[in-house]
């Protein structure tokens, strides 16, 4: 397509974003969920604390601004990131949705995994993304679900939706 002819660049009022992701479980390490650390004989492996909650929800506000994704910023190949805490991921991907002017209007997630129940945790983790979202609590959803059928048992699996809304202006 010709330059020319090419759609113009647009600040859409609301955007969407979508964001997968899916970690091992591996003894010997703290499964962190949603920015929490959940009470489990096993967590999850990964370069970082392989939390793969704040995984999907980071690249699902990548995507809703057009931008790279979560492996391109921080790649795992990158030392730095070993054993990273995700909540700075999830900082850096909410620092680019504000500098694109726009806010978090409300996040869906749902979490497919065989073990521990994420029930009795729920509200919880419900609290913890609202907080790190800086958004209220009744617009962070969270479903859990086992994984049925998928003979998925050793892993973890997170699917993000996230809209956006422009920024209000400062005065
Ligand atoms: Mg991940």
């Amino acid at each position: 397509m010709p330059a020319s002819k090419k759609p113009k660049a647009t600040k859409l009022p609301i955007r969407i974003g979508y964001g997968w992701d899916s970690h091992e479980f591996k003894r010997g390490t703290p499964l962190k969920i949603g920015g929490l650390t959940l009470p489990h004989e096993r967590g999850l492996g990964g370069h970082s604390d392989g939390d793969v909650l704040l995984h999907a929800i980071t690249d699902a506000l990548l995507g809703a601004i057009a931008g790279p994704d979560i492996g391109t910023i921080f790649p795992p190949s990158d030392p730095q990131w070993k054993g990273a805490d995700s909540t700075v991921f999830l900082e850096e991907a909410l620092r680019r949705v504000k500098q694109e002017g726009y806010a978090v209007a409300n996040v869906d997630s749902t979490l497919i995994l065989a073990a521990p129940k994420v029930g009795p945790h729920a509200s919880a983790l419900r609290e913890r993304v609202a907080e790190l979202l800086s958004i209220p609590q009744n617009c962070v959803g969270l479903k859990a679900k086992t994984p049925e059928g998928m003979g998925t048992d050793n892993a973890a699996i997170a699917h993000t939706v996230v809209l956006l809304q422009k920024a209000a202006r400062r005065r």
